[in-house]
């Protein structure tokens, strides 16, 4: 069994690692205790090397880096720590746009988006739908060459900063909740649209979005009326596709062996010294070894043209759930120290691991829940009845 990357993946790594050592300066990394996490210095240079239109599947036109190398560049800039919120929303936005869309479509907003001009936001959840998303209620109804949308969505993440949003509404709400769906690919400057900041326990800022009698030409539809479940399922694809997240522990785990190797109790000894420390840093590793191996299967599988299976469901629980223990190991080691938060003087590690503490809960709730991810692998891999 050979777990090594082809050449040219690590090749590609050369590459990204290099551009990340001069791209993701100290002022990139501040950027993203505003909430906000996105650097648009280091998007549009990213989009500028071609690696937004390279995650694009050949097929539809864009630029065909496998999914192993994807998975290289998605490892990295975990790594580095860099700020890509709206890299993936952009892919896979721009992704499912050429796979679905109309031509006008694929003209107004595709390039934009891969040129690294605009962003976009996905506007699936509402405040009584969120896992059962197929419940969505916000409405929009036909009028002549028109559509008109109200409602309101929840967590509609880099709102504030997007061009876009891909809109989940209701079309129909006389047949089953998943046939009656359609989808909109949403300017945010169209009258009507009011974005407003929802602020996590962790530190980045999510929106409300509210749609009041907002009017859309039908030539912004996407996929067929009452056709949205067939886009939610492609959407998803090219989400679990380049979902992150699997190495958020690994610069989490880095920084605190450097902290205990320097930092002295008030007996003398270093932290590195205690058995339990050590216990829970080499635990840490061994999780983020398994998220290793989870992220390449995923990968090889994508690579292989595999359809895509429970796989990711497997990968984001287990990335997000340990991503959390390992945050509540490290603020533990580090004593009452550890919740000096970023920009306080003395925080441990710059309040790094008091953020994980606080950002790691997040993770295991955005992108599908633990829950929601947990039925999955029970049905999927383990052949268990449906929950209900
Ligand atoms: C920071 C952040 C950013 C987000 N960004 C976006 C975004 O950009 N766009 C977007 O559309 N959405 C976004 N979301 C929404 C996210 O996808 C939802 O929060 C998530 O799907 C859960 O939905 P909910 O919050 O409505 O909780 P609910 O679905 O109401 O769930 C409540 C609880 O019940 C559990 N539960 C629900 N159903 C089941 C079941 N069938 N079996 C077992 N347990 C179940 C859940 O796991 C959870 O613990 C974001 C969320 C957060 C926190």
């Amino acid at each position: 069994m050979d777990f090594s990357y082809p050449p040219r993946a690590e090749d590609f790594r050369t590459e990204v690692r290099q551009f990340l050592a001069e791209h993701v300066t100290p002022a990139v990394l501040e950027e993203q205790h505003s909430g906000t996490v996105h650097s648009w210095e280091l998007h549009q240079k990213m989009a500028a090397k071609g690696w937004l239109n390279g995650a694009v599947p050949e097929e539809l036109g864009g630029g065909g880096r496998d999914a192993l190398e994807m998975s290289v560049l998605i490892e990295e800039l975990q790594l580095f720590r860099a700020p890509i919120d709206a890299m993936g929303v952009v892919i896979a936005l721009a992704s499912i746009i050429l796979e679905l869309g109309n031509d006008f479509l694929k003209d107004e907003v595709v390039p934009k988006l891969l040129r690294g001009e605009s962003l976009g936001s996905f506007g699936y959840s509402e405040p009584e739908s969120g896992s059962d998303v197929a419940a969505a209620q916000t409405k929009a109804v036909r009028d002549g060459d028109e559509w008109v949308i109200n409602g309101t969505k929840m967590w509609t993440t880099m709102a504030h900063e997007a061009d876009y949003v891909i809109l989940l509404t209701r079309t129909n709400a006389d047949v089953p909740k998943h046939k009656g769906l359609t989808f909109f690919i949403v300017p945010f400057d169209t009258p009507g649209i009011e974005i407003q900041p929802v602020w996590t326990m962790g530190y980045e800022r999510s929106n409300a979005t509210f749609y009041d009698d907002v009017r859309l030409d039908d030539k912004w539809r996407l996929g067929d009326v009452d056709g949205g479940w067939a886009v939610m399922k492609t959407a998803l694809k090219f989400e679990r596709g380049i979902a992150g997240g699997q190495f958020f522990s690994a610069p989490l785990i880095e920084d605190t062996i450097a902290h205990a190797r320097r930092h002295r109790r008030p007996d003398g000894s270093l932290l590195i010294d205690d058995p339990v420390v050590r216990e829970r840093l080499v635990r840490a590793m061994i999780d983020l070894e398994v998220c290793r191996v989870f992220a390449q299967r995923v990968a090889y599988g994508a690579a292989v043209g595999a359809p895509f299976g429970v796989e990711g469901s497997m990968t984001k629980l287990f990335a997000s759930e340990t991503f959390k223990k390992h945050s509540n190991w490290f603020i533990d080691i580090l004593g009452v120290e550890g919740l000096l938060r970023h920009g306080e003087p003395d925080a441990p590690m710059g309040g790094f691991i008091e953020e994980s503490f606080r950002h790691a809960p997040v993770t295991t709730i955005y992108g599908g829940t633990s829950e929601i991810n947990r039925n999955m692998v029970a049905e999927g891999h383990l052949g268990l009845p449906r929950a209900r």
